[in-house]
């Protein structure tokens, strides 16, 4: 991975939609120099992440059950741990209380700190999803006490982020910077040396921007966008920024 210039730390294959065949996308030229971290949505995808793992240098696969899914795999627990020691990354998990399924409630929390514990047993670095609790996830993740923990696209406010900082946290800033006044606000108070960047996926990142959806969001190289648009945001030079990212790549996964 240390060859890669650019990563994008929050990335979703079942949004790639009609670019399926995933690692011929890594062939060209723009995506050379680009790392992705494949988070799951639970098993199956996971699995299909691994796949991707094993034929592509720079895509990991991630395994996390989101907290969408908490209702489906509550009781499936007993799988997890062969997932987490093979994976380097453990996510996307965490909690919901914004666009999460009603019936998933009652299950996201326990779902998340177990995760938390297998990460810690196993020295996983997090990325975690806080949407809409971001109280409660900070006092969980106060508790699970680990190292690397990555809040992905943050929605919570500055006061908030610094209660994060202040445990050690990471952020991933997601494809709204540069389009949303709240993300650009975290993007200038965050300092450099936190900061990760992620799409979310293709489709998250259209969405981010209200725009319509184009082949060249698709390529892994788009992260290369985030990346211009956090430095543009927080009047930084590009390549001072994507170096402090690539320092916090490696200090984060640990890979
Ligand atoms: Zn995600």
């Amino acid at each position: 991975m240390r060859s890669k210039s650019f990563f994008d730390v929050h990335n979703h294959i079942e949004n790639y939609g009609e670019y399926k065949d995933i690692p011929a996308l890594f062939k060209s030229n723009i995506n050379k120099d680009t790392g992705v971290l494949m988070m799951a949505m639970d098993t199956p995808t996971y699995l299909e992440a691994a796949k991707i793992e094993e034929k592509v240098h720079g895509a990991v696969a991630a395994f996390g059950i989101h907290p969408w899914r908490a209702h489906l795999y509550h009781d499936k627990t007993d799988e997890f741990e062969a997932h987490v020691r093979r994976a380097k990354i453990v996510g996307e998990i965490g909690m919901c209380a914004k666009w999460a399924p009603k019936e998933s409630s009652p299950f996201q929390r326990e779902l998340f700190r177990f995760q938390l514990e297998l990460a810690k047993k196993y020295g996983r670095p997090v990325s975690v999803h806080t949407v809409g609790t971001e109280k409660e996830c900070l006092e969980i993740l106060r508790a699970a006490d680990l190292k690397n923990v990555c809040i992905h696209w943050f929605h919570g406010t500055v006061e908030q982020a610094k209660k994060y900082l202040d445990l050690g946290c990471y952020f991933s800033l997601g494809p709204d910077v540069g389009f949303s006044p709240e993300a650009d606000e975290l993007a200038r108070f965050l300092p450099r040396e936190r900061i990760l960047l992620e799409t979310d996926g293709a489709e998250c990142f259209s969405w981010a921007r209200e725009c319509k959806k184009s082949p060249w969001q698709f390529e892994p190289a788009a992260i290369k966008d985030v990346y211009y648009q956090a430095a543009r945001v927080r009047n930084e030079d590009f390549d001072t920024l994507a170096l402090a990212v690539w320092e916090n790549f490696f200090d984060f996964t640990l890979i």
